[in-house]
């Protein structure tokens, strides 16, 4: 047997999630498949065995779902303080700026999808879990803001399994008043809202502005919900339903409208504005 093959079937058996060597490989959460770096990186970060979508980021989330090279971001100056003075709060927020290469958990700007010009939104999970905090609630309502200042559709891709920050306590939570309100305005605009949800969208973002667009799609396997199933079953002392708070059991449930894999978040989108938005 060879090198190879007596790696592969080491990290195959190995129970320990991440056992990877070099950087080379990684090990489906799911599956269990060794899965190449490159060859992940090439299927958008889907295993190719069991379809399982791994986390991606912000920025690559923008790159493959825009037309290329057309995000223009939104400056922001906005930045996190600790009004609560949380212990070690600042120490958090610097260590997910140099993991993800963002200032804060949301970024926002306008591009084209199709060539249609649209302001879109993106919450980062790998940023303090994509928690919803006074600079993330800014953002997204100005993201809304810009929408209908320049008529143009929204797209929000959310991913937040942090819920409220509590670092930041009241004020993290007013965002999702803040957000709702921004998104009711736009409504009353009749201008289109795309919310696409991604592993995982729960909690204070999922109750506002993540769960409150027109059409609602999702990723497959993703876990969406407000509180997670453990507390869930804690609490009410009961078994909870197979597949609760996947994406395809809300689909079922009618709370989603589409589960798109991620190759075809594109393509659905450049399909839905054409059918909605023909001669925008
Ligand atoms: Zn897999």
């Amino acid at each position: 047997m060879g090198w190879f093959e007596r790696t592969y079937n080491r990290i195959k058996r190995s129970k320990k999630k991440v056992d990877i060597p070099d950087g080379l490989w990684t090990k489906c959460i799911k599956c269990g498949e060794i899965i190449y770096n490159k060859k992940l990186e090439e299927n958008l970060r889907v295993c190719p065995q069991c379809g399982y979508h791994f986390y991606i980021g912000a920025r690559k989330r923008l790159e493959i779902t825009l037309d290329k090279d057309s995000f223009r971001e939104y400056d922001s100056v906005i930045t996190s303080d600790n009004p609560l003075n949380f212990p070690h709060y600042e120490e958090k927020l610097e260590k997910s700026r140099k993991e993800t290469g963002l200032d804060e958990a949301a970024i926002i700007g306008e591009g084209r999808i199709g060539g249609k010009s649209i302001v879109v939104g993106v919450t980062d999970y790998g940023f303090m879990r994509g928690s919803m905090a006074s600079v993330v609630g800014e953002r997204i309502t100005e993201a809304v803001e810009k929408a209908i200042e320049k008529r143009y559709p929204l797209l929000i891709i959310s991913g937040s399994g942090g819920g409220a920050r509590m670092q930041e306590g009241m004020i993290s939570l007013m965002q999702m008043a803040k957000t709702s309100a921004a998104i009711a305005r736009l409504k009353r605009e009749r201008l289109l809202y795309l919310s696409l949800l991604t592993h995982a969208t729960m909690a204070g973002v999922m109750a506002s502005f993540a769960s409150q667009g027109d059409i609602i799609l999702a990723e497959p396997g993703a876990l969406l919900g407000f509180t997670g199933p453990r507390v869930i079953k804690q609490t009410i002392r009961q078994q909870l339903p197979p597949g609760f708070q996947s994406s395809e059991f809300l689909f079922k449930h009618g709370m989603i409208d589409l589960i798109v894999k991620r190759d075809e978040i594109r393509p659905t989108l450049i399909k839905i504005l054409n059918l909605i938005l023909p001669g925008f």
